[in-house]
């Protein structure tokens, strides 16, 4: 990639070939049980991903289950001090899927890596919700649940720059490529996708 690029063209060709070659590594790794796809970027990855972890696992059950958070999009009743800098719950796991997470390996899906604010505000609650779900069980089994409950998490691009949030210490991390501190332009966001096809296609060639 030219250094001069500050916008790069993502297909959607190119996204489902780098959750392709990405599955393999993912499915010997850390086999998930469930997929967490924060939306609205990994709602697209996460469903790619399904269908080649099923094809690479044979889990044919494998279930994708959604959560909304926002970092730069404006939602009602967000300020502008907020905007950029605090990570904004738009949608949430219900009961049902809290419950699910426990004794699981758990799979955040999400299309970009940028500062990683998102990755690690949606790590530290589901964490906490697994904690809560934990309450529920006799106190001799909790241990043994906790040590059984994991987080790994999968992006289709993480950008090589110094990051504003921490993982936790042992957390798998999966990027389907790494790349330069450049704004992506994902082909969901486009409205004129053979415009943005063709804008990609330059981007590659210079
Ligand atoms: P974070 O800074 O928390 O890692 O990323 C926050 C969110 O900003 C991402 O989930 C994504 O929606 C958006 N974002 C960050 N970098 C890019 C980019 O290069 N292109 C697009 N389209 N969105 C981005």
């Amino acid at each position: 990639m030219a250094d001069s690029i500050k916008y790069w063209h993502v297909t959607y060709n190119d996204i489902h070939n780098l959750i392709r070659k990405a599955t393999p590594k993912i499915a010997a790794e850390f086999n998930p049980d469930l997929l967490i796809a924060i939306g609205g970027g990994g709602f697209f990855p996460a469903r790619v991903m399904r269908t080649f972890l099923r094809e690479e696992t044979g889990n044919k059950t494998l279930q994708i289950q959604a959560i909304g958070l926002s970092l730069y999009e404006p939602v009602d009743g967000s300020t502008a001090e907020q905007l950029g800098n605090e990570v904004i719950r738009t949608q949430w796991l219900g009961a049902e899927a809290r419950k699910m997470l426990v004794g699981k390996h758990n799979l955040i899906v999400d299309e970009v890596d940028d500062t990683r604010k998102t990755l690690h505000y949606a790590l530290s609650e589901l964490q906490k919700d697994v904690e809560t779900e934990l309450l529920e069980y006799p106190e001799s089994e909790r241990e043994a649940l906790r040590a059984k409950t994991q987080f790994a998490i999968f992006v289709v691009h993480n950008k090589l720059k110094p990051k504003l949030a921490e993982l936790p210490s042992g957390t798998q991390y999966f990027s389907g490529e790494d790349v330069e501190d450049v704004w992506l332009n994902y082909p969901w966001e486009a409205t004129d996708i053979e415009g943005h096809d063709r804008r990609a296609s330059g981007d590659k060639n210079n």
